[in-house]
């Protein structure tokens, strides 16, 4: 399959999105939602949908592309109610596919219910072939939809919070959920915290998103995270919420990717501003294989942060390396990571960026990013870096290598198309033209966010993950949670 998706481990389209939930005393909640959405942009740009519910019917609208195209002001009127969940869903390879837009909503004896889902699920075939048997038909082939028929199936049955907590002893893997069931909105976190969740307060109500970005841009107050393995049930007045600890884990497994590359710099994650904590992970890079070099340089814009940390440790060691903008981004270009073919991927490098001649010719040169994936855009850079005269290009990078597939909801290419995969960092090196390469330690990592490593989720570094996949090596203790036989019904 062209669209990169069959070869996939799960052969299952990965989910890496935003999520939001508004709940307020009396204001429609779909005005602030798009907002939110707009702030988290940067977690999906394939899709952007939001449900809401007026006390007595859902409405929903979800399209293709993004938040400002998605919704017009008429379509966000439409959007009756103070009670909202939102979602923008992170493109696949190639893939334009609705049915797995979301929110996911569906109507049932028990009431009218949405989900917005981040992460991944890895025994969704499991739970769904258990509630195929029990008489329940799928329209898509997503995780969020069996969470959704999960979840409905045991609301005929129980009050919310036991529904809920029954669902999670039957799903295993990553999810930061927010659910409307009727007019109440909720925030459901795994047991190990993978994705992030945060909790907001507004004048007149209260917020949950995945990122403290969409808080601030709703000029809220930071409350506090959702705590892994917690439900939060917002107060359909929008005057509080209610906290139930579901579940409880020895370790979190909080994504490092999230520090690294995902969030927003801007967004505050467990009390860490992920700006600093990029900032740290570049003072590391120095003390750990720092090089003097004439400049450094940031691949914009997702080094920026690590090379500026990397030039102020550099100049404290007495370093002559000066900080310098080398190359120029087009921002125009979106993210260009998920093209389907290489020569796409390769020409849309060369549209993105551009290098900036005097602060390269003659030079020598490091070359600052967050992460290298399959290498491109290294290996373009360095070209393009000695073009235009560099002398060296020496090439760090904020993170380990990454060896291995993210299963838990980024997007992240299969063990054959990751550089790192079956070679040493000195034939990457190579492979990339730089005259030296080095990655960061898992040390400097869990250093750097704070964290010890058996709390992250360093499975595309390590390729032992903290959840149990099919196939794979654990880091951990992690039981999957038994699964009932389908009631006799
Ligand atoms: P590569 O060109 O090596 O395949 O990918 C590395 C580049 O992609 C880096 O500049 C990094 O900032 C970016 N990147 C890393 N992970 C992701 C991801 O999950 N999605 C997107 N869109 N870009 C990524
Ligand atoms: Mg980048």
């Amino acid at each position: 399959m062209e669209d990169g998706r069959a070869d996939r481990p799960s052969g299952k389209p990965r989910e890496k999105c935003g999520v939001v939930g508004v709940s307020l005393a009396e204001r429609d909640a779909a005005l602030p939602t798009y907002y939110a959405l707009y702030a988290l942009q940067h977690r999906g740009q394939e899709s952007a949908g939001i449900v809401t519910h007026d006390g007595f019917q859902q409405h929903q609208h979800v399209e293709m592309g993004l938040v400002g195209d998605a919704f017009d002001q008429d379509d966000v009127d439409a959007l009756r109610g103070s009670t909202a969940i939102g979602h923008v869903r992170y493109p696949t390879a190639g893939s334009v596919d609705k049915d797995c837009a979301q929110p996911f909503s569906v109507s049932f004896k028990g009431g009218a219910l949405g989900l917005s889902h981040n992460g991944n699920l890895v025994n969704a075939d499991e739970v769904r072939d258990d509630l195929a048997g029990a008489g329940h038909a799928f329209t898509s082939d997503g995780d969020t939809e069996v969470i959704a028929h999960d979840l409905a199936r045991n609301l005929l049955e129980s009050d919310l919070v036991r529904s809920v907590k029954h669902t999670m002893s039957r799903i295993h893997g990553s999810y930061a959920l927010t659910i409307m069931h009727d007019d109440t909105v909720l925030g459901v976190r795994d047991p190990q915290g993978n994705r992030p969740l945060i909790i907001g307060e507004l004048d007149d109500g209260y917020v949950l998103a995945s990122e403290s970005s969409a808080i601030d841009t709703l000029d809220g107050e930071i409350v506090r995270d959702v705590r892994p393995g917690e439900l939060v049930v917002l107060h359909e007045d929008g005057s509080g919420f209610d906290s139930y600890q579901l579940v409880e884990a020895e370790n979190t497994a909080h994504c490092f990717f999230e520090y690294v590359y995902f969030a927003r710099p801007d967004s505050v994650i467990d009390e860490e501003l992920v700006y600093e904590v990029r900032r740290d992970l570049g003072r590391e890079l120095w003390a750990e294989s720092g090089t003097e070099t004439d400049v450094v340089m940031p691949v914009p814009d997702s080094g920026r942060a690590f090379a500026s940390g990397y030039a102020e440790a550099a100049s404290e060691d007495g370093a002559a390396t000066e900080f310098a903008e080398g190359l120029m981004k087009n921002r125009y270009v979106g993210r260009t990571f998920i093209m389907p073919t290489q020569e796409a991927r390769e020409r849309a490098v060369r549209l993105k960026l551009n290098p900036i001649k005097s602060t390269v010719e003659g030079k020598t040169v490091t070359l600052i990013d967050d992460s290298i994936v399959r290498g491109t855009t290294s290996r373009q850079l360095v070209q393009l870096l000695k073009d235009v005269g560099a002398e060296e290009v020496h090439v760090r990078i904020g993170a380990p290598a990454i060896v291995a597939p993210c299963y838990m909801g980024i997007d992240m290419a299969t063990r054959e198309e990751l550089i790192a995969g079956d070679q040493s960092v000195d034939g990457i090196a190579e492979e990339i033209g730089a005259d030296s390469l080095s990655y960061l330690s898992t040390d400097a990592v869990s250093e750097a966010i704070g964290k010890s490593k058996d709390d992250l989720c360093l499975g595309c570094v390590t390729g032992e993950y903290p959840y149990d996949i099919d196939g794979e090596a654990t880091d951990r203790d992690v039981e999957r949670p038994t699964i009932e036989p389908p009631a006799d019904d």
